[in-house]
C-alpha cells in the first residue's frame, strides 16, 4: 500500500493492480478542480515510473464518495477564466493530463458507480474501459452546453470516435445525462454489474482486462448510419442538420452548441493530438463569451441558493417520508405528481370527489408523459403513481411530515383549512401554504403553531417551473424553513427564500410587466406585435399569451391587491376591463387575446377591434423597454424593501419561474448589459411620455448616481 495525499489516493492492490481513489476530503461530491488534477498528474508520473519497472498491471479510477464518480468540473473555477487565451491554456493543460492517462501502457478501466458528469466522463473517456454499475444514480453526460462550455478536456473529441457522430451530438448538444444501460447501449460503457459488490467486479474486469479478455462492445450501424457518419456527403448533411436544429431551438442566441459541432465536423479526420487543440482554442472562445458568463453565473447562484441557511439550521431539518397536498387542483394534482415522482409518499385531499379525481387523473397523465419521454423508468410509472393517496377525509393525516395547502384563493377557506389540518397533524409537521397573493404572516397569526407555517411557492405548470419561493413569517420557526428547503431540493426545484410582501418576488415583478399589455394597446399596440417583441427578446411566451394562460379575472384580482399595496405605479390600465366586459376570460374559456379552437390559433378579431390595433406603430424596441424596464424598476423597489437578500436572487428567479432568457443573466444582469446611466435616462423618458409609473425607483437612482452596477446591489 501506498499513502498518498488526498484528494487522490493511489493505491495497489496484491494483484499489482492500481486503484486511483478519487476522494476530496470534506466534499459531498468529488469535482475536478485545479488541486485534483494537479494531484492527478503527479499520481500520473508516479505510475509511469512504476509501471517501467513492471507493476502496476493495469490502472483503476475508483471513487471514495458513495453514490457519485465525479461530478464535473468546479465551476468556481470555470468563472475565474479571465480571457480566450486563458480558457485556452485551461482547456490544454487538463486535455495534457487527460492525455498523459491514456498513454499509460497498462489497460486504464473507469469504474463508474454513480454520477460520472462533465469532465468525470471525459476522464472516463480517456480510459480503454468503462465499467458501469446498475445503480439509479449511474448516470453519464456533459452538461458543459448549459454552461455556455463546450467539453474541454477532450470529451468532444473522443466522444464521436467511441459512439458515433449522431450519439455524441445528441449527449453533446443537449446537455442530457444517459442512464447506464442507455450509454451500453451506446456503446459509452462496456459493461454493467451490479452496484452490490461492484468493487469485486471491477477487480475481476481488471484481471481480464491484462489478459485481453475484456470484449468491446461494438455497436452496430444500420445502412443508413453508415451512410450519414461514414461518408464525406452523409456528414454534411447530419452536420448541416444538427446546426439547423440548435439554431431553431435557440434562435442562435447559444455560441456553445454551435462550437461543439464547428469542432466535431473539423476534428473528426484529425489524429487525437492535432484535434486538442482545436478543442481548447474553441473553449476559449465560447468559455469568454458574455452568454458564456451568464449561464456560468446564473448556476453559481443556484448553488448559493441552496446554502442560504447556515449549516446548522439545515441540520435541523426534519426527515420527510410523508406529505400531504390539500386541494386537488391545476396546483395540488401537479405537486402531488411531483412529490410521488421523487419516491416520496403523498396523501392528495380535496372536499369534492369530481375536483379529486381530476387531480388524480391530472398527476397521472403527467407520470405517464414522464415516463414516455424517459424521463422516469416506464416500469416505474404505476409505482410512483401508488404512492399517490387520494382521500375527502383527514384520517391519515397524523403521519405526515409536511403539508402543502393548495385550496382556493380565500383567506377564510385557507384558515379553515389550517385549522382542521392543525387538529390531526403531529406537533413536528409543517404547514407550507402555496398561496400566490395572500399574505403567510396573516394566516400564520392564526395558527395554533404559527412557528410551523411558512409559503411554499411553486409556479405553474409545477413539473416544468424549476422555482419555489419560500416565504418566511416573523413567526417561522428555522426548523420549518429548513425543511421546506428539504423538500424543495428532494423535488429538484431551487428554492429562494422571500420576505411576505405582496406578491412576493416574482407576481411583484410581472405585475407591472403584464399591466403594461394594457397600455401597449391602448396606445395602438397590437397583440401579436407585442408578444412577438418579447419572445424575440428571448421570453419563452409573450405577455398576452401569458395573461391568457393565467386568466384575464385572476390577473386583474392580483392587480388590485398590488395597487392595494403599493399604490398608482401598479395601476393597470383598463384594458383587462374591456376584455372581461367582453367576457373574456383568456384560455380557460377559450377566448383571450388568442382564439384556442383546435384547427387554428390566431389573435382574435374582436380584440383586435376593441383596441383599435395598429392606430400607432410601437416599435418592438420600446415594447421591449416598457415592459421590461417597469418590471427591472420593481426589482429596485423590491430589493431596497429586503424582498430577497441578493440581487442574484432577482435573476435567479425570473430566470427560473418566468423563464426570462437565460442567456441574459436574468433582469439586473440585462440592465447591466445595458448600463445604469442608459437605464436611468430611457426610465425618465418614458416617464415623460408615459406617465410616473416609469418613474425610476429611489434606490435606481442612487445606483445612477454612484455609477454602481445592477447585479453587485
Ligand atoms: P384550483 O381552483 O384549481 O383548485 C383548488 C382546489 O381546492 C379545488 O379542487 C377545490 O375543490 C379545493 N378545495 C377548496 N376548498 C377546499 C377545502 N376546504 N379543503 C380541501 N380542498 C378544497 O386552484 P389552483 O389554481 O390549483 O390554486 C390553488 C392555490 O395555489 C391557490 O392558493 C393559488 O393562489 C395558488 N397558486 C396557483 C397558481 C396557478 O397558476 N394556478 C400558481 C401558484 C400558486
Amino acid at each position: 500500500m501506498v499513502e498518498t495525499p488526498a484528494p487522490l489516493r493511489l493505491e495497489i492492490d496484491s494483484n499489482k493492480i492500481a486503484w486511483l481513489v478519487f476522494d476530496t476530503p470534506d466534499s459531498r461530491v468529488n469535482l475536478l478542480d485545479s488541486r485534483l488534477m494537479r494531484c492527478l498528474d503527479q499520481r500520473l508520473a508516479e505510475l509511469e515510473s512504476r509501471i517501467a519497472t513492471g507493476y502496476p498491471v493495469a490502472v483503476i479510477l475508483w471513487s471514495g464518495k458513495p453514490g457519485t464518480f465525479i461530478a464535473g468540473a468546479d465551476v468556481n473555477e470555470i468563472a475565474l477564466i479571465e480571457d480566450e487565451v486563458d480558457g485556452r491554456l485551461k482547456s490544454a493543460a487538463g486535455q495534457r493530463i487527460f492525455r498523459r492517462l491514456e498513454r499509460l501502457g497498462v489497460p486504464k478501466i473507469a469504474a463508474i458507480d454513480g454520477a460520472c458528469l462533465g469532465g468525470g466522463l471525459e476522464l472516463a473517456l480517456a480510459c480503454d474501459w468503462r465499467v458501469a454499475s446498475d445503480s439509479r444514480k449511474t448516470t453519464l453526460g456533459l452538461p458543459e452546453v448549459r454552461l455556455g462550455l463546450i467539453p474541454g478536456f477532450g470529451g468532444s473529441v473522443r466522444l464521436p470516435r467511441l459512439i458515433g457522430i449522431q450519439r455524441a451530438l445528441s449527449m453533446i448538444l443537449t446537455g442530457r445525462s444517459v442512464s447506464a444501460r442507455i450509454a451500453h447501449r451506446y456503446g459509452l460503457v462496456d459493461q454493467i454489474f451490479p452496484s452490490e459488490g461492484f468493487r469485486a467486479y471491477i477487480a475481476t474486469v481488471a484481471l481480464d482486462a491484462v489478459l485481453g479478455r475484456v470484449e468491446r462492445l461494438q455497436p452496430g450501424l444500420s445502412t443508413r448510419d453508415r451512410f450519414l457518419e461514414g461518408t464525406a456527403v452523409g456528414r454534411r448533411i447530419l452536420f448541416g442538420n444538427a446546426r439547423k436544429r440548435v439554431l431553431k431551438a435557440s434562435g442562435g442566441r447559444y455560441p456553445a452548441p454551435l462550437a461543439a459541432i464547428e469542432v466535431i465536423r473539423e476534428t473528426l479526420e484529425l489524429s487525437i493530438d492535432e484535434a486538442l487543440p482545436v478543442e481548447a482554442r474553441a473553449l476559449g472562445r465560447v468559455a469568454t463569451t458574455q452568454v458564456g458568463r451568464n449561464l456560468v453565473r446564473l448556476f453559481r447562484l443556484g448553488q448559493a441558493a441552496r446554502k442560504v441557511l447556515s449549516p446548522d439550521v439545515v441540520d435541523r431539518a426534519r426527515e420527510i417520508e410523508k406529505v400531504a397536498v390539500v386541494g386537488a387542483g391545476v396546483m395540488g394534482g401537479g405537486i402531488a405528481e411531483l412529490v410521488a415522482a421523487n419516491d416520496i409518499s403523498v396523501v392528495l385531499k380535496d372536499i369534492d370527489q369530481d375536483a379529486l379525481d381530476t387531480g388524480l387523473r391530472h398527476a397521472n397523465e403527467l407520470l405517464q408523459k414522464a415516463g414516455k419521454r424517459g424521463i422516469i423508468a416506464p416500469t416505474e410509472v404505476g409505482l410512483k403513481f401508488a404512492l399517490i393517496h387520494g382521500t375527502l377525509t383527514y384520517e391519515t393525516f397524523e403521519e405526515v411530515d409536511l403539508v402543502i395547502e393548495a385550496v382556493i384563493e380565500r383567506m377564510h377557506v385557507k384558515r379553515q383549512v389550517l385549522g382542521e389540518v392543525e387538529e390531526v397533524l403531529p406537533p413536528h409537521a409543517v404547514f407550507a401554504t402555496n398561496t400566490s397573493s395572500l399574505s403567510v404572516t396573516e394566516l400564520g397569526r392564526t395558527a395554533a403553531r404559527p412557528q410551523s407555517v411558512v409559503g411554499l411557492h411553486f409556479f405553474n405548470p409545477v413539473h416544468r417551473m424549476l422555482l419555489v419561493e419560500i416565504i418566511r413569517t416573523p413567526f417561522s420557526s428555522e426548523e420549518a424553513l429548513a425543511t421546506a428547503f428539504k423538500l424543495a431540493e428532494r423535488l429538484g426545484k431551487t428554492a429562494v427564500l422571500v420576505a411576505d410582501r405582496p406578491g412576493f418576488l416574482v407576481n411583484r415583478l410581472l405585475a407591472p410587466y403584464l399591466n403594461e399589455v394594457g397600455f401597449l394597446l391602448a396606445d395602438g399596440a397590437d397583440v401579436a406585435g407585442i408578444d412577438r417583441a418579447l419572445t424575440d427578446f428571448g421570453l419563452p411566451m409573450g405577455p398576452c399569451r401569458l395573461l391568457d394562460e393565467i386568466g384575464f379575472d385572476v390577473a386583474a384580482h392580483v392587480a388590485k391587491e398590488m395597487v392595494r399595496a403599493f399604490g398608482d405605479r401598479m395601476r393597470p390600465s383598463a384594458a383587462l376591463d374591456t376584455l372581461a366586459n367582453l367576457g373574456r376570460l383568456g384560455k380557460k374559456n377559450s377566448r383571450g387575446f388568442y382564439t384556442y379552437s383546435e384547427r387554428d390559433e390566431r389573435v382574435d378579431r374582436e380584440v383586435a377591434r376593441a383596441f383599435g390595433a395598429g392606430r400607432r406603430t410601437v416599435s418592438a424596441d420600446e415594447i421591449v423597454d416598457r415592459c421590461l424596464l417597469i418590471l427591472l424598476n420593481e426589482a429596485m423597489y423590491a430589493l431596497s424593501e429586503g424582498v430577497v437578500s441578493r440581487a442574484g436572487d432577482v435573476d435567479l428567479a425570473m430566470v427560473l419561474g418566468t423563464g426570462f432568457p437565460p442567456h441574459r443573466g436574468g433582469p439586473l444582469a440585462w440592465a447591466d448589459s445595458l448600463g445604469v446611466y442608459v437605464v436611468r435616462d430611457r426610465l425618465k423618458e418614458l416617464q415623460d411620455a408615459h406617465g410616473e409609473r416609469f418613474a425610476p425607483a429611489p434606490a435606481l437612482e442612487r445606483l445612477a448616481d454612484s455609477g454602481g452596477s445592477f447585479t453587485a446591489v
